[in-house]
């Protein structure tokens, strides 16, 4: 796997409906589907699946159906399909009305069961998995035919109603394909259709004790749907001609095209929702939203913007090999949208005490400063200016490093929207020799915007006033994984073993101005200086103010674009 920056617009899939439309094939629509499996939740792998079925069907002004591919009984539950739904429409897309189940089909596509069966096209086999495995041959060998591939038509049909009637025990017997034991595509020897298996479905309950297998269930659920395009991932491009095979034998009116694409994957991101299961299973994270997760729940908590995750599936493209994406690009999509939209706000993460001797005591005053540079018309703000104030902990060198142009004793600095500050003395804890405190004088000529100031400061620091300033949490994350390609193949090691043990900061005692107590979730914010925020749904209740960093100020994907 490489790691690609690069940026690639045009879409092969437009290109082959383009072709179909000029052809009219299809009758000349397009008409595709996003079918999760009801597993788990969706993570951003799967938001670019949606963006470009939902984004297609709406460019060439078609239709996108919602599917839960849910033919597997055990693995699935109500709650996923809840937490689908709800994704999908937060990204923003709809599907009408058209959701759908694939177990909706079961009664239409044991139907079609019979019907291979009846043209000589399925066959009852009792082999057990293990003697399958041996007549199937291996990739250079070819398979060998089942003893059970001959049996009658009548026959089959009298086993397959048994095995749907319960007569037979778990495993004993499956449906088979009957293609070409020899051929080169190990999924065309003859590949299982249907299997016994006694399990309770999230919607069909104890009705079926047989259930189809994907390959069998998805090609006939897009046929019935009239779906033109299929479109799906890389890895089930050796199933098409299964899937074709298919439609070809039971005569479907409808014909998808199958087109397969390349899965997103991201750096330091696990990509799978089983293994996104475990981390949740296994309590390593706070659930499936949580901010550090790659899920769709998980960036929503964390502050992404519906917007930004669009503009980063349009931007990374539609690949047809396997590549990873850098994680900078999603954080720079996140920021370009952010900075227009973002309110600003003044917040010290990790506040230091400083007092101006010479600002009177008791006195307040509002000073005016605008909500974002970017979109003047949010107009301006009243923040409290007092005697006592906190600034960042960081903001402030005893001994100054040579580039260092914030405060330091004798030094002066900007305090943002408010006026300059000079450090005229540091107190320190006796016991410890912590700084707890800085004595500073200000110089009342030189207030922001009075057009007074003559001398230059370097330094411009962001400041609340300490008697209004609002405590609150804020929460700094890191990625969860820090290894830049954790998809390992199998056989190589655990990805858990990547697991970053520094991927959430939580400050507790951090002072923000007093405006934020007006914050309502999804609603970002552009700490100044610190990064774009937002109210954890969870965990910022009124009065408890929770902030979540969704990203840093510093773009490292816009700095690799410029090299
Ligand atoms: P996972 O292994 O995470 O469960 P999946 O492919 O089994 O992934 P499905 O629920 O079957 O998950 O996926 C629904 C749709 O989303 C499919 O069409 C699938 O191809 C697509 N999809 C899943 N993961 C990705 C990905 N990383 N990139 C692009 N599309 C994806
Ligand atoms: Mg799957």
């Amino acid at each position: 796997m490489t790691t690609t920056n690069t940026i690639i617009s045009s879409n092969f899939i437009q290109n082959i409906i383009n072709e179909d439309l000029k052809t009219n094939k299809h009758n000349s629509k397009v008409h595709t589907r996003f079918p999760p499996e009801p597993n788990g939740y969706l993570h951003i792998g799967h938001a670019k699946s949606i963006c470009l079925n939902f984004g297609l069907a709406k460019e060439y002004k078609g239709m996108c159906n919602l599917r839960f591919d849910d033919t597997n009984p055990s693995r699935e539950e109500t709650e996923y399909v809840q937490s689908i739904q709800d994704d999908v429409k937060w990204l923003g897309f709809d599907w009408d009305d058209r959701m759908f189940y694939a177990s909706n089909y079961f009664e239409q596509i044991y139907q079609y069961a019979v019907q291979l069966i009846t043209v000589g096209k399925a066959y009852v086999c009792d082999l057990t998995a293990e003697q399958m495995r041996e007549y199937r041959g291996t990739l250079t060998e070819p398979g060998k035919e089942s003893p059970y591939r001959n049996r009658s038509m009548a026959e089959n049909l009298e086993l397959f109603a048994g095995m749907k009637a319960g007569e037979f025990a778990d495993g004993s017997r499956v449906l088979r394909a009957k293609i070409d034991m020899a051929s080169p595509n190990v999924n065309l020897r003859d590949p299982i259709l249907y299997r016994i298996m006694r399990a309770d479905h999230h919607r069909t309950g104890n009705t079926w004790c047989i259930y189809p297998m994907y390959d069998f269930a998805h090609p006939i659920s897009d046929a019935l749907e009239g779906i033109t395009h299929s479109i799906c991932t890389l890895e089930f491009e050796d199933h098409r001609p299964l899937y074709d095979w298919l439609i070809e034998s039971l005569s479907m009116e409808n014909r998808p095209q199958q087109i397969e694409f390349a899965r997103l994957n991201v750096t330091n991101m696990v990509m799978s929702k089983r293994k996104l299961r475990q981390l949740v299973e296994e309590g390593l994270v706070d659930g499936w939203d949580d901010p550090r997760m790659p899920t769709i729940s998980g960036l929503r908590r964390r502050g992404y913007t519906p917007e930004s995750i669009r503009d980063f599936c349009e931007r990374i493209g539609v690949a047809k090999s396997n590549s990873t994406v850098d994680v900078a690009m999603l954080e720079h999509c996140i920021r370009e949208d952010l900075n227009t939209k973002a309110l600003r706000a003044m917040a010290v993460l990790r506040p230091l005490k400083v007092v101006i001797e010479n600002y009177p005591e008791g006195q307040v005053e509002e000073l005016e400063i605008e909500n974002n540079p970017e979109q003047p018309e949010t107009g301006m703000r009243k923040i409290p200016f007092s005697r006592e104030l906190y600034i960042e902990q960081e903001d402030f060198m005893e001994t100054p490093s040579k580039k260092f142009f914030r405060l330091a004793p004798g030094a002066e600095v900007r305090l943002k929207g408010a006026y300059f500050i000079k450090c005229e003395q540091v107190i320190k804890d006796e016991q410890t020799g912590e700084i707890i405190e800085l004595r500073c004088t200000y110089d009342p000529e030189t207030k922001s915007g009075s057009g007074n100031v003559t001398r230059k400061v370097k330094g411009t620091l962001h400041w609340v006033s300490a008697s209004h300033a609002v405590k609150a949490e804020v929460r700094l994350y890191d990625y969860l994984l820090s290894e830049q390609e954790p998809n390992g193949e199998q056989g190589e090691r655990d990805f858990k073993d990547d697991i970053n043990p520094n991927s959430m900061e939580k400050l507790t005692a951090c002072m923000v101005e007093p405006s934020l107590l007006q914050a309502v979730p999804e609603t970002r914010y552009q700490f100044i200086r610190n990064g774009y925020f937002c109210l954890d749904v969870k965990d910022g209740v009124s009065g408890n103010l929770v902030f979540n960093r969704i990203v840093g100020l510093r773009d490292s994907f816009a700095k690799v674009q410029k090299a």
